[in-house]
């Protein structure tokens, strides 16, 4: 076990479908597990449902994540599923700049040719000079050479001739580019 700051999201949360939802802190995990919120995963893919059981019957990972107290080191499930009303699905959010270089993979929406991040932009679909909003579904992805030719025009078609749109926002977005090996199988 290793012990981790309370703050480190140390714990990939599913819903009831098991989906992934988020990345929760080892004290959030800490908190639901306790109060049965969730049921949690260990390493052989066996579900706890209560922290006793967690603790007496789980194997655990050689990292397995651990919160110590005065006495004790207390393992932090590293994969836990709603189980209860605490959950509420998060609202639809605007992806960054890092998430759109990702989703498309440094692909320019206009041209449809890869880039590194630094010419890479965040283009308004609907130029904010024309009334468009800075919402998700005004955002897209774009070169910097795409968007000096676009400016300000409307409609501004790619490359295909084709409107461009913004992308369905993905049920998750990795807040951080660490993934536990077990994660691998949700996501
Ligand atoms: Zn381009």
């Amino acid at each position: 076990m290793i012990p981790v700051n309370p703050q480190t999201r140390t714990t990939l949360l599913l819903d009831f479908a098991w989906q992934p939802v988020a990345t929760i802190t080892a004290r959030a995990a800490f908190l639901h597990l306790i109060r049965g919120h969730v049921s949690c995963l260990d390493k052989e893919h066996q579900t706890f449902d209560s922290m006793n059981h967690w603790l007496e019957y789980a194997s655990l990972y050689e990292d397995q994540p651990a919160l110590r107290s005065a006495k004790t080191l207390w393992p932090i499930p590293t994969v836990v599923v709603v189980t209860s009303k605490f959950y509420h699905k998060p609202k639809k959010t605007k992806m960054s700049i890092n998430d759109l270089v990702r989703y498309y993979k440094n692909t320019c929406q206009y041209c449809l040719e890869k880039f590194p991040f630094a010419e890479l932009t965040i283009d308004h679909i609907i130029p904010k000079s024309k009334g468009g909003t800075d919402e998700h579904s005004n955002r897209t992805l774009c070169c910097l050479k795409c968007n000096q030719k676009k400016s300000n025009k409307i409609p501004f078609f790619n490359i295909k001739n084709q409107p461009v749109k913004a992308p369905e926002v993905p049920k998750f977005i990795f807040e951080h580019d660490e993934i536990r090996k077990e994660w691998e199988i949700h996501i």
